[in-house]
């Protein structure tokens, strides 16, 4: 048995705060406790009390920074850490002339093990200890993002993509290999430690009818895997979806007829959007997925969260590397903050770091197990540094309550403010106190700072 109590400033959050001053949705303790025993959080509170019960527990003091629920990234491509920052392009050029071509890098083991192994450094220096991703469509790219997941003890999510066409030769499946290695994923990974399996034809322009309906095969046959794909990001796209699917209804059409939507789904960008297909969200209980950089690098326009969400749509708010620019949720919420100021819409910090956190748990129907600090859940933590930065510290100086440090970290923050990160109750960043009789088996792998 292994136990460990954090100390320090603590937030939580159990449902989403309507405004600022909605305080029933979340506690902050200034001198807050976590108590934690074999990567589970036992018991959390006011310092003085927890520490009363924890008997000689060694005590980790994280003051004067701020704990929370791990960071949640809820679409992401595993093979693309190479081609964040490639100029010029939108869309569909973008994926022909940068992303295709370093994907077909990923056929190879050891290239996936390699990169598999900085993904995970890259995620978990940015304070993001969940993520659901996309893998290339090659069985090997997914066996070692999942490899590398289960080594951490991460509770990961995702998938080879399923594509047999509009793709390199050597980027392609066909449906029936594409079926038989997902189904050999799912026997391998799915509900394997702490692994989720998520069915994932990349979009409508890149799988045949023919593989559309193995995918609706897959779902049905796994109706507890995730399902994750692309809609209605770029007008080209949608475009070039109407020619290849005529007898569609819309984009979401192509999905919906195969049977793809329902709370387990996942629908990065979402953006363009026709009336039925916000309503078929609002019937099916499908998540749109909001990535806010990625749409302002592509051009590809402004996610409307507050009209879905008045529709009672959940929405998931994600990095998309490597279309996206930053690995890190608080630069991830700091360009949303701004996208939806282009639309009349000033996002509480409050709401901002719910989502980033329950909001995101809650969209893969993961809330009792991460994305708050309630006891029984995972200890996946991250600690805060609202003054990492000189122009942070600077600014922090006048800063007199947590929806303003918040929304320092929200806007000036990036990997300098994740001060230590946890995972299963295992220190990974900058940890400061090695205690006697430390867990190091599931520590997971990082280069120092
Ligand atoms: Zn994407």
């Amino acid at each position: 048995m292994t136990q460990r109590l954090l100390r320090g400033r603590l937030l939580t959050f159990h449902r989403e705060p309507q405004n600022g001053e909605d305080s029933d949705a979340y506690t902050y303790l200034e001198d807050g406790a976590l108590l934690i025993q074999d990567g589970i959080i036992q018991d959390t509170g006011p310092y003085a009390e927890i520490s009363m019960n924890a008997g000689g527990v060694p005590v980790t003091d994280h003051r004067p920074h701020l704990m929370m629920a791990g960071f949640i990234d809820t679409h992401v491509h595993f093979p693309q850490v190479q081609v964040i920052a490639s100029w010029g392009a939108q869309l569909l050029d973008w994926l022909n002339n940068y992303t295709f071509p370093e994907e077909t890098r990923f056929a190879s083991d050891e290239h996936s093990a390699h990169m598999a192994r900085a993904f995970y450094d890259q995620l978990l220096s940015h304070g993001t200890t969940t993520a659901v991703a996309y893998c290339s469509v090659h069985k090997a790219s997914a066996d070692a993002f999942f490899t590398e997941a289960t080594r951490r003890n991460m509770r990961m999510l995702g998938g080879k993509v399923l594509m047999d066409r509009n793709a390199p030769e050597g980027l392609l499946d066909t449906p029936q290999t594409g079926y038989d290695d997902t189904k050999d994923l799912i026997r391998d990974w799915h509900g394997k430690g702490r692994n989720g399996y998520v069915i994932t034809p990349r979009f409508a322009i890149t799988s045949t009818p023919e593989q559309m309906a193995m995918a609706q095969a897959l779902a049905q046959e796994h109706p507890d895997c995730h399902i994750q794909t692309h809609l209605s990001e770029n007008k080209d796209e949608i475009a070039y979806t109407a020619q290849l699917y005529p007898s569609a209804r819309d984009y979401l059409d192509v999905y919906q007829s195969y049977g793809l939507l329902g709370r387990k789904t996942l629908l990065g960008h979402s953006i363009h959007l026709e009336a039925r297909e916000v309503d078929a969200l609002a019937e099916t209980g499908a998540h749109p997925v909001f990535c806010p950089t990625s749409n302002l690098f592509l051009g590809s326009g402004l996610f409307d969260h507050g009209g879905l969400s008045a529709r009672g749509i959940s929405n998931g708010i994600a990095t998309d590397i490597g279309a996206g620019t930053s690995y890190s949720m608080l630069q991830t919420l700091n360009e949303g903050y701004k996208i939806l100021q282009l639309q009349g819409l000033a996002l509480h910090p409050l709401q901002a770091f719910h989502w980033a956190t329950l909001g995101n748990a809650c969209v893969l129907g993961l809330e009792d197990k991460i994305g708050n600090l309630a006891p029984g859940t995972e200890a996946d933590i991250v600690v805060l540094n609202a003054r990492s930065t000189s122009a942070m510290a600077l600014r922090m100086d006048r800063v007199s309550s947590l929806a303003e440090e918040l929304f320092v970290l929200q806007m000036m923050g990036d990997d300098r403010a994740i001060e230590a990160v946890y995972v299963s109750g295992s220190p990974s960043v900058g940890c400061p106190v090695s205690t006697p009789g430390q867990e190091t088996a599931n520590i997971p792998v990082m280069t120092p700072r």
